[in-house]
């Protein structure tokens, strides 16, 4: 079994307003509190080909910033949304390599 690729991003709110995530291509869209983080993580299966990338190739990432939101490109199979001790509170799994190792 091979190992899985893992890829993290944490983002952070400094602001004093809420904060809008959303990570692409699911369009899936979570708040951050002001003050707050979280960490986003997309997984690859090993031995693939690079990180597909957004622009470019090889980029696990990439992030769009407007005034009051931020877009996540997560260039992996999936994505899961942790807290700094790795609690994750949200994910998308249909296809990722690490909750399906078999395929
Ligand atoms: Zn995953």
């Amino acid at each position: 079994m091979g190992v899985v690729r893992a890829a993290r991003l944490v983002v952070h709110n400094d602001g004093e307003e809420p904060l809008d995530l959303t990570v692409e291509p699911w369009a899936d869209i979570h708040e951050i509190p002001p003050k707050g983080m979280c960490v986003v993580v997309t997984h690859a299966p090993a031995g693939g080909r690079d990180w597909s990338g957004t622009s470019y190739e090889d980029e696990p990432f990439e992030v769009e910033h407007r005034p009051d939101s931020v877009t996540v490109w997560a260039n992996g199979h999936c994505f899961h949304i942790c807290d700094r001790e790795g609690n994750e509170y949200y994910s998308n799994v249909s296809g990722c390599p690490a909750a399906n190792p078999a395929t």
